[in-house]
């Protein structure tokens, strides 16, 4: 059992708003997780994030040798953002992704990354773009990023034996990360298996439903009741909603406080937890998806409404 865990947070190309949303997560908070209140994931110590640490400059930059030494082990090592080929950006003679200096020379997210990730316990790639490369690596992908796990290589494997998990989402539920973190602390302690994951590496507890299953509105798309235009109180999917496509609880979960959720407030999903997203099928994002992602959808959706029809021709029984 790791009594102390600590965290190194890295930032790639991000926006910071997975971090955003890390601090809106409240059932558990990321307070609670850090200032030890919930008993069985506490000893968690946050050595390193750029945006959230009191430290800058090379005494920030000097955590990550240091964790590259060892000084930090056990670490679960977490990524937002995509990471950038930087060879297209050495032949122009820059760099994409700088994240610190030491000595006055400019340390980049791929010089780390390799070594951090061989040491670390667990790889958690936060947010889309750290999962699949998310909007920079979107058409026409200028700066040639790609997610984590394309990063490290398929074969990839922690210290603990376990491949990149993926927290994918634009930016991901607060509460996501929290407690795909927390699973793997309480792996680490020998207290829950390994979470077990979808095909693309993602935690099946979180993501084993779609969007669409979870959404409120879904009575309206059982009874062919749609929206016109925005603000209708019916289903979103001509206005372009992606739900039926896009794994993710958030509809009834909500974004903060149990609040908001995407179509639950009259906006579309546009599949942010996707590999593809931000391009085909996901975008454009206002576009019906093509009729072939919906197909399986499309037939348990006929079959619901022959079913309902069904039934309200059966005698009740009370
Ligand atoms: S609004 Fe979107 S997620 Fe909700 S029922 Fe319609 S298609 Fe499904
Ligand atoms: S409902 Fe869709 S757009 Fe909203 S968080 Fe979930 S996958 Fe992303």
């Amino acid at each position: 059992m790791a009594d102390k865990l600590n965290i190194i947070w890295l930032q790639g190309q991000a926006c910071t708003g997975c971090t955003i949303s890390l601090t809106g997560g409240t059932h558990p908070s990321i307070v609670d997780v850090l200032t030890g209140f919930m008993p069985h994931i506490e000893g968690i110590n946050l050595v390193y994030h750029s945006t959230l640490m009191l430290s800058w400059g090379e005494e920030a930059t000097k955590v990550l040798k240091d964790a590259e030494n060892g000084k930090y082990d056990p670490f679960v090592l977490v990524v937002e953002g995509s990471v950038p080929d930087e060879d297209n950006a050495k032949s122009s003679g820059g760099y994409f992704c700088g994240i610190g200096e030491i000595d006055g020379k400019m340390i980049t997210l791929n010089d780390v990354l390799p070594t951090l990730a061989k040491r670390a316990g667990a790889v958690v790639a936060v947010g889309t773009c750290a999962s699949f490369g998310g909007i920079p690596h979107g058409t026409p992908n200028p700066t040639g990023s790609k997610g984590v796990l394309e990063f490290l290589g398929k074969d990839y494997k922690s210290a603990l034996g376990l491949p990149v998990i993926n927290i994918s989402g634009c930016p991901p539920h607060g509460e996501y990360m929290i407690e795909a973190l927390g699973h793997l602390v309480l792996t680490a302690r020998g207290v829950l298996p390994v979470p077990e994951l979808d095909e693309h590496n993602r935690p099946k507890f979180l993501y084993g439903e779609k969007a669409h299953e979870t959404c409120p509105r879904a009575g309206h798309y059982c009874e062919g009741d749609y929206s016109k235009e925005f603000g209708d109180a019916g289903c979103m999917g001509l206005l372009g909603c992606k739900g039926p496509i896009s794994h993710c609880d958030v509809p009834r979960r909500g974004f903060v406080e149990g609040v908001g959720g995407c179509p639950t407030v009259g906006g579309i999903c546009i599949g942010c937890t996707e590999p593809e997203f931000p391009d085909e099928p996901f975008g454009p994002f206002l576009r019906k998806a093509p009729a072939s992602a919906y197909t399986s959808e499309t037939i348990k959706d006929v079959v619901g409404k022959i079913s309902a029809v069904l039934g309200r021709l059966s005698p009740r029984k009370i």
